[in-house]
């Protein structure tokens, strides 16, 4: 069991999947603004926010280069788009709560938001500004998940927020057993070893060796990102 913890700047990664609500069209304008509410308590509250969005709503590159033939890397690139849609949406949303949003993008597309600089991101955040991170790691073969690790880790946010569609880590599959139990903490090691589908590999490893904690919450769950921002105990948490 753990005690809440005081963040002062998180990274909250949105996939593109909790994005979609439960709607048939790919972003769910109820899940947008739960989301920009949600973050508009913290930030009041003082808490940094940064965030990464997917975009397996719109596109995943992995699943169509698969299906199609297409090459994976243009498939990747094609997905990394999708999260520029998803982030511009999510800017303008928050934008007509009155937060200011910057989305800064891992390639240029300088006439639709800034480039990343990580510098210019953390004086963004220093201003009470939200900074949303899109077009992933901007290299193929990689996901967002991967991406907030790496984002966490360069503007020295102390935790990963991971939002989804469930809520937490279960110790079975819940569609399976429905007696699954829901995991209160864990340690990397387990979630490697387990092989529990937590976030990719490459992005849990990068998390622990930098010593990011990851917190996995249910999205859908009204109050719950205002609570895994403000370090209150949701979801199931990763560490050391
Ligand atoms: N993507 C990529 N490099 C990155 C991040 C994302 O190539 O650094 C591509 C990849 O094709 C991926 C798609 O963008 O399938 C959407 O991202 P992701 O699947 O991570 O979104 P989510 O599952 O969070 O909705």
């Amino acid at each position: 069991s753990r005690a809440p913890v005081k963040w002062q700047r998180v990274l909250l990664k949105v996939s593109g999947e909790a994005l979609a609500g439960d709607r048939e069209q790919n972003i769910d304008p109820k899940v947008t603004m739960a989301i920009a509410r949600e973050v508009a308590d913290v930030t009041r509250l003082g808490i940094e926010v940064a965030i990464v969005v997917g975009g397996g709503n719109i596109f995943r590159g992995a699943s169509w280069a698969g299906s199609s033939g297409l090459d994976r890397s243009s498939a990747d690139y094609i997905g990394m788009l999708a999260t520029v849609m998803n982030a511009i949406y999510l800017q303008a949303t928050m934008e007509s709560i009155g937060i200011p949003t910057r989305v800064q993008t891992a390639f240029r597309m300088s006439e639709v938001a800034e480039p990343y600089i990580r510098r210019r991101a953390v004086r963004h955040l220093e201003k009470g500004r939200v900074v949303i991170f899109a077009a992933g790691t901007g290299n193929p073969f990689f996901t967002t998940d991967t991406a907030a690790a790496l984002r966490c880790a360069e503007i020295n946010a102390e935790v990963v927020l991971k939002a989804t569609n469930v809520d937490g880590v279960y110790d079975e599959d819940p569609r399976i057993n429905p007696n699954a139990r829901l995991i209160d903490s864990l340690t990397y090691q387990e979630v490697t070893s387990r092989d529990l589908l937590v976030m990719d590999m490459t992005a849990i490893t990068l998390c622990q060796e930098n010593n990011i904690p990851v917190v996995v919450f249910n999205l859908g769950k009204p109050g719950n990102i205002a609570k895994a921002i403000k370090g209150e105990r949701v979801g199931t948490l990763i560490g050391g």
